[in-house]
């Protein structure tokens, strides 16, 4: 596809935002659905997003999406938010609107409950969430809203409270006691950003393992990070020969939604596009 005037753009904003598969994704499915579109990278620092935003609509750009460490701003930035957004309290889809305004949606928890779906995971009873930030958000309201039970627990210990309280559900649980609480639960997922490429944390693999050790077995282990694919939490659920969930299909399925309202087409959530991602070196 040739670039030219009419062509219409988004983009991702993130600090750091080298990771994101999503201009890969898009940029594929603007070819495959012969769309003139493209979609770039957008590394924006924290405390800036404010001044990219205000920038991107003014050159034109139909919307972005955005991610760490941006959701939270992103919620108090836009004009209106749906309701799903609401609910999540955050914002990952943004659409600058012809009048100037920007409408701020959240599809990660929808995507999230999409991919366990057409992974064959039609119901979760009782999931244990990891996190408390964005994705984690909105992961758990989906869960609660999808009519689960939901337990929190993060690192920072007040934010599950603060997360439970605006959710008007789900119970929060002591970071360094989640282990003890997976008896009765079908649902593991890491919402935190432990296991991402360069980030800092534990001895991931003994940490999982140690962590994994009484799980019950027919528990299904999900890690929203997806780069690496294969992170030391799934490696060491499946040594426990646990069912897992990679991060690959929440990014395929949050990321239609935005697709479909800045470029007009509902684009393939199927194994060519899963394929084309796993392909692709980091
Ligand atoms: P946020 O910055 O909003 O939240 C980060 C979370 O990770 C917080 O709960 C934080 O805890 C926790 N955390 C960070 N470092 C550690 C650590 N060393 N030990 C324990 N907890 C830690 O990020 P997002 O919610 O936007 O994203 C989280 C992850 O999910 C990222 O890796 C992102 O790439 C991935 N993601 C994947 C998507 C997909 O489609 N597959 C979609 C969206 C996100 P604390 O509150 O204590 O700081």
């Amino acid at each position: 596809m040739t670039i030219s005037g009419t062509t219409r753009l988004a983009g991702v904003i993130g600090w750091p935002v080298t990771h994101s598969r999503s201009p890969l994704l898009h940029n594929h499915w603007c070819a495959r659905h012969g769309v003139n579109g493209a979609y770039v990278p957008l590394p924006v620092r924290p405390g800036a997003l404010a001044t990219a935003l205000a920038g991107l609509a003014a050159a034109g750009f139909e919307g972005v999406n955005v991610t760490i460490p941006h959701k939270e701003d992103a919620f108090g930035l836009v004009t209106r938010r749906t309701h799903v957004a609401q609910r999540a309290g955050a914002v990952n889809t943004i659409r600058f609107e012809p009048d100037g305004s920007m409408t701020g949606d959240c599809t990660d928890g929808t995507g999230f409950i999409a991919d366990l779906r057409a992974r064959g995971i039609e119901t979760v009873r009782r999931a244990l969430v990891l996190g408390a930030g964005g994705a984690a958000r909105a992961i758990a309201a989906a869960l609660l809203d999808a009519g689960g039970e939901v337990l929190i627990a993060n690192r920072t210990a007040t934010r599950a409270e603060v997360l439970t309280r605006a959710l008007c559900g789900g119970e929060a649980v002591r970071w360094d006691a989640w282990p003890a609480r997976l008896e009765g639960c079908d649902l593991l997922v890491n919402a935190t950003s432990l296991g991402l490429n360069g980030a800092e944390g534990p001895d991931e693999a003994g940490y999982w393992a140690e962590c994994l050790e009484r799980a019950p077995s027919a528990l299904a282990v999900a890690d929203i990070v997806y780069n690496p694919l294969r992170t030391p939490l799934l490696a060491a659920a499946e040594t426990r020969g646990l069912t897992t969930v990679d991060g690959l299909g929440m990014l395929i399925q949050q990321a239609r939604a935005g697709f479909a309202s800045w470029f007009g087409v509902w684009p393939e959530a199927d194994a060519e596009t899963r394929a084309l991602l796993l392909a692709t070196p980091d």
